[in-house]
């Protein structure tokens, strides 16, 4: 005889939240990136799954597709894109829906950028944060601010960068989002390389370098490669060897993704390490290979560097005129970017081909023209420094700064009086500096939030959009060793379904599923921030507490226990007696180092609570004195019935 009746809907709808619930799952999952999507088919076949969900004549979940399709769909075609984006921001005003107005206006700037420049981005990247923050969408503004900040380093403003992504950086860490975290600490590293940090940056990258490998993420890799290039050409002729080797792993890793533009700038590296070693006619092949690349892939914002690379190159074999028309096509492109470094760079250069050609007045005019920027630039590296204050970073921080800032000067001044002395690879390193690792994060950030799909799939029990055993595991030692450090105490609580068996053969495993959600959903409620729940078994969950002594750990489970029990499963299954679930618990003990054994111990007791009674806690190491006297599981007779678990 079945304990538990069905509920008569249940035939008909297992879906609770009926066919607008399933949309917004899968909305979510994608927004999360919890659904592996490593090409642009696949986002096209995700779109059009979800796009089939959306119950008819639901503005608001139709909206959210668009905004979704906008940022996720439209890939190649940034007129179309830009189109699209202004449509759905008038369709979102119109139904009043702000998240949607947001991710718009991301979206417009994204194709904005591609059509015209990055500055250009601007004004939606900030309309979108201002409205995100006034509807207290932390997320969004944390996007926002990295979309942001991104173009604020292709701008050279890397202070006004690296402040944006500190910010957003708060709310990925505040949200324990380590995959967010870790690309924004890529973009944290990038801004201190460009302000000259190469300490700074080269410890950043090399961890997020040790993260990718541990993860076998291929484009992060990449990317860290490219960044280590960049730093290796930076850092003096010494380094060459080493750079060369960074943007040889990195192009192997972009042909082995088949990422071409990623291609292209490993390319663009190599063609800059071949001029510091004034290898000329090397660096113009990797930068036809690179240009080649590019018109595959349709990118017209390198065209500046490639111009610059050029004009080094052809002025290093000693055909200046041809290096003079390099150079002003790159200015063409320069002075519509507003990058001064640059352009204080490509001035310098171009003097010296007039040099060489006798035409002194153009030589002269360049160079004036070049004191004046490096004057701006100046002001400029000024007011990074206020900026960088005001964002109260310490002492320490600050007269580093000042004396990074008084080195750079000193640099400067030394390069306008012996203008002629200065070392070929001092102005290069400058000049290709960050636009093209800027290209090279604008273009993998694609791929490596297809990484990220692929990676937080791995991690995601999908049923019930929690952390499946590996995160959990993932998660629990680090939390392990950060109580051991601290001195403070971690509980662990192992919590399993009764009778679960009886549901799935009474209603049937659909009717199973819907009830395991909701007992997720009541217990997630219940948890802190900061708490973490995993599902570990069909009908088994772990939940890990920081800093939670035993005594509190044992309430929590309590608490989780009777929230369980007085759920409304109502219209999935009607039993007399409700759902329950057992639990046991343990806290951290002298000399566990583990979290295996913690589990262990926890299992241990929850092992105790199934064969007392179930619908009860039990404490670890407290076995004989019940921790928790319930009212008798009357419904479930057979209560010293409990199968062997494992
Ligand atoms: P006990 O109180 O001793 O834990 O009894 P029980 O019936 O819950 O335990 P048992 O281990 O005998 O059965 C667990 C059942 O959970 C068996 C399995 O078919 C079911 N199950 C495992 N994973 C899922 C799932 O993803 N969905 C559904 N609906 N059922 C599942
Ligand atoms: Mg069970
Ligand atoms: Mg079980």
């Amino acid at each position: 005889m079945s304990l538990l009746l069905c509920a008569s809907a249940m035939a008909q709808e297992i879906d609770p939240g009926g066919k607008g619930g399933s949309f917004d799952r899968y909305a979510d999952q994608l927004e999360r990136g919890e659904v592996v999507i490593t090409t642009h088919a696949d986002a096209l076949r995700d779109l059009e799954k979800l796009k089939s969900e959306i119950p008819p004549g639901d503005a608001r979940r139709e909206l959210r597709y668009r905004y979704m399709y906008c940022i996720m769909g439209i890939a190649d075609d940034p007129s179309a894109g830009k189109a699209y984006a202004e449509q759905g921001l008038e369709d979102a005003r119109r139904v009043g829906y702000a998240d949607a107005e947001v991710n718009f206006h991301f979206c417009r700037g994204a194709n904005q950028e591609s059509l015209t420049t990055p500055r250009d981005a601007l004004a939606d990247y900030n309309a979108g944060i201002e409205i995100a923050r006034a509807e207290e969408n932390n997320r969004l503004v944390a996007d926002g601010l990295t979309w942001r900040g991104s173009v604020q380093s292709l701008l050279g403003e890397h202070a006004l960068a690296l402040v944006d992504f500190l910010d957003a950086q708060k709310f990925y860490d505040s949200a324990g989002e380590p995959l967010e975290s870790e690309q924004n600490l890529f973009n944290i590293a990038v801004a201190y390389r460009r302000l000259g940090e190469r300490k700074e940056a080269r410890d950043y990258l090399e961890r997020l370098m040790k993260f990718g490998i541990q993860r076998k993420d291929l484009p992060q890799q990449m990317a860290a490669h490219m960044e280590l290039g960049f730093l290796g050409v930076e850092s003096g002729p010494e380094a060459l060897p080493s750079a060369r080797r960074h943007f040889d792993e990195a192009l192997q890793i972009a042909e082995m993704v088949g990422n071409t533009a990623a291609q292209a700038s490993a390319h663009l590296g190599l063609a800059q390490v071949d001029n510091l070693g004034g290898d000329y006619t090397g660096a113009l092949a990797e930068l036809g290979k690179a240009e080649a690349g590019l018109k595959v892939t349709g990118d017209r914002s390198n065209g500046d560097m490639i111009a610059l690379q050029e004009g080094e190159a052809h002025a290093g074999l000693g055909e200046h005129e041809q290096a003079i028309a390099d150079f002003d096509r790159s200015e063409a492109f320069l002075r519509k970017s507003g990058n001064l470094r640059y352009y204080a760079d490509l001035l310098q250069q171009r003097s010296r081909s007039y040099e060489a050609l006798g035409k002194t007045t153009l030589a002269l005019a360049d160079l004036k023209q070049m004191i004046k920027v490096h004057q701006a630039l100046d002001r400029k590296a000024r007011s990074y420094t206020t900026t960088l204050m005001s964002y109260q970073f310490d002492t320490a921080r600050r007269e580093q700064e000042n004396r990074r800032l008084a080195a750079d000067r000193q640099l400067k001044e030394a390069q306008l009086a012996s203008l002629e002395k200065v070392r070929r690879w001092q102005w290069a390193a400058l000049v290709m500096g960050g636009l093209l690792i800027a290209l090279l994060l604008w273009q993998a950030r694609r791929q490596v939030r297809a990484a990220r799909s692929l990676h937080r799939m791995a991690m995601t029990d999908p049923l019930t959009g929690i952390a499946n055993r590996r995160r959990i595991e993932a998660l629990g030692q680090p939390m392990l060793d950060e109580a051991i450090k601290r001195d403070e105490p971690m509980a662990v609580v192992v919590l399993d379904v009764d009778h679960f068996k009886q549901i799935n053969d009474a209603c049937g495993h659909q009717a199973g599923d819907v009830v395991l959600q909701r007992i997720v959903d009541t217990c997630r409620g219940m948890l802190r921030h900061g708490d973490q729940i995993g599902r570990v078994g069909g009908e088994e969950f772990v939940v890990l507490l920081p800093n939670t002594d035993v005594h509190a750990a044992r309430e929590v489970a309590e608490r989780l226990r009777e929230c369980v029990r007085m759920l409304d499963l109502g219209d999935v299954v009607s039993a007399a007696s409700g759902t329950s679930i057992s639990l046991g618990v343990t806290t951290r003990r002298e000399g566990d180092r583990e979290l295996a054994e913690l589990i262990v111990r926890a299992d241990e007791a929850l092992y105790r609570a199934k064969s007392s009674g179930r619908n009860r806690v039990e404490v670890a190491g407290q076995g004989e004195v019940p921790m928790t006297i319930v009212g008798g599981d009357a419904v479930h007779i057979s209560t010293r019935m409990h199968p062997a678990r494992r």
